[in-house]
């Protein structure tokens, strides 16, 4: 099936309200390009350069495109990917918001949108914060004085697992964290972006509160690694 057609058949099957990102590492223009052309306006990115090369050679067309840094982010990056990336899905600690901040007060950049990345099954080879709730509260608290930086929600990965139905408990964990921050009402933090939920695990996702999924292998077909 092209892509288009499986953009639009999953368009269909999800509730209005969640919003597609198509993660587009290992993809070539024109299969992002498609995308685009079906619709999608958020895409993913986990690598700063791949992504810098992608947004050049993308007609203006993607100039309406919200790019997503969802892959981990070297403080050696940080300046380039400010170039590139509306929101950073990936912030990790107080120490990486306020590099980011700082280097966005550097490049004279406004604002950016914010998610915390949350380690929800506290594997030690990932990236992500500590799930534990006064963990994640003293993250956003500390965004939230951070003048480049707007938080608008949580993401997570989740384990590798043979069935998404095992990741479901660490969605509700997540959503749990999410709703608990969200009746904080914590000054300059949204609390409506809630991105969980890939290929193999989005349904699920979904129906555990996910308003953002990030898909690559439904929309894109298998990845295959040049290197
Ligand atoms: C690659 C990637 C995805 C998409 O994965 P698929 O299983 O191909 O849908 C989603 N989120 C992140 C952070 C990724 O790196």
């Amino acid at each position: 099936m092209f892509i288009k057609e499986k953009i639009l058949q999953i368009r269909k099957e999800i509730p209005s309200h969640v919003r597609i990102v198509a993660a587009a590492k290992t993809r070539s223009v024109p299969e992002v390009e498609e995308a685009i052309e079906a619709g999608i306006t958020d895409i993913g990115h986990n690598y700063v350069q791949e992504a810098e090369k992608m947004a050049a050679a993308l007609p203006s067309k993607a100039a309406c495109v919200t790019w997503h840094m969802i892959g981990e982010i070297q403080t050696n990056k940080i300046n380039k990917a400010l170039n590139i990336f509306n929101m950073i899905q990936t912030i990790d600690s107080i120490e990486k918001a306020e590099a980011i901040d700082r280097r966005a007060e550097r490049v004279g950049r406004a604002t950016l949108s914010g998610l915390i990345e949350v380690n929800i099954a506290k594997e030690s080879a990932k990236s992500g914060a500590a799930p534990e709730f006064e963990n994640i509260k003293a993250i956003a608290e500390r965004i939230s004085i951070l003048k480049h930086i707007e938080l608008k929600g949580l993401m997570t990965m989740g384990p590798v697992v043979d069935d998404p139905q095992k990741l479901r408990p660490h969605f509700r964990t997540v959503k749990n964290i999410f709703d608990r921050l969200k009746s904080l009402t914590i000054e300059n933090v949204e609390m409506n972006i809630l991105s969980m939920g890939m290929s193999d695990s989005y349904q699920v996702a979904i129906e555990e509160g996910a308003n953002m999924i990030r898909l690559g292998t439904v929309l894109f077909g298998e990845r295959h690694y040049a290197r």
